[in-house]
């Protein structure tokens, strides 16, 4: 399976589509989803074309690995919802039987509020 360049967050990264951004630097960036779940919904999504997290381990670079996980963790102190401000849960839709809409690497930051049931 190849990289979509058309997929939506590819189109955000260009500039194409606006998002409402939590932060940003060369190698990341979160932004709040459109439809949230919850409370808090933000998404965040490293700056290199990747489908998913086994393209992105197989392909990216370590300091974009690197940078990608420091990315979610700059996001969650702005959005101040460390552990002890209440916490959070993340998690990442892969394929299909993952229920995974956009093809490029995301993951969901579910914060402000009991998140709930683990899987439905
Ligand atoms: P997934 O099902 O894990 O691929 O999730 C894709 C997420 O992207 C969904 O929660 C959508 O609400 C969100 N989404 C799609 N388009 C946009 C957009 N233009 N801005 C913000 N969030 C979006």
């Amino acid at each position: 399976m190849s990289y979509d360049k058309n997929n939506i967050f590819a189109k955000i990264l260009r500039g194409e589509i606006p998002c409402n951004k939590v932060y940003e630097n060369e190698y990341v960036m979160s932004f709040y989803d459109h439809n949230p779940q919850k409370k808090i919904h933000v998404l965040v999504i490293p700056k290199g074309e990747y489908i998913d997290l086994d393209n992105f381990i197989d392909k990216a670079s370590n300091i974009e690995i690197v940078e990608f996980n420091k990315g979610i963790s700059q996001t969650i102190k702005i959005l101040k919802i460390s552990n002890q401000e209440g916490g959070y849960r993340i998690l990442s839709n892969t394929g299909k039987y993952g229920g995974q809409e956009v093809p490029h690497l995301h993951y969901h930051i579910f914060g402000g509020e009991r998140v709930g049931k683990m899987v439905v």
